[in-house]
């Protein structure tokens, strides 16, 4: 997500949030856009493609919901960030992560594999 009050014209790196955990982008690492301004950064989409495709996503009819990333509502599980809103609360000044963002495993998908056309070390599986 975009911080709340930046200015589109001049956004710099860390007015770019992700929306699973809340983290500032650093400027460095991957940080893939979604629709409506909502990003998800490198060390989330890894959890989440452990969670979703390397681990074989359980057909968990309850993990299933709306993709924050491509605002479809998609048939296979979803994943939610873990960590919640635990950090917003840690640090009350910043914006509270959506609480609730998703990622389908089309999105997680599509997004590893720009990680991997990054660069990124990452191990052949
Ligand atoms: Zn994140
Ligand atoms: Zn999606």
């Amino acid at each position: 997500m975009h911080r709340p009050g930046s200015n589109p014209d001049a956004m710099s790196p860390d007015d770019i949030l992700c929306d699973f955990c809340g983290a500032p982008w650093d400027g460095e690492s991957l940080m893939v856009e979604g629709h409506r301004g909502s990003c998800i950064c490198e060390p989330c989409l890894r959890a989440a493609a452990a969670a979703l495709i390397a681990a074989g996503a359980p057909e968990d009819p309850a993990s299933r919901g709306d993709c924050t990333l491509c605002l479809r509502t998609d048939r296979s599980p979803v994943w939610r960030s873990p960590n919640g809103s635990s950090e917003a609360a840690e640090t009350s000044a910043a914006p509270a992560p959506a609480t609730g963002a998703a990622a389908c495993r089309g999105c997680i998908r599509r997004s590893v594999r720009l990680l991997d056309a990054s660069g990124s070390d990452r191990d052949a599986e």
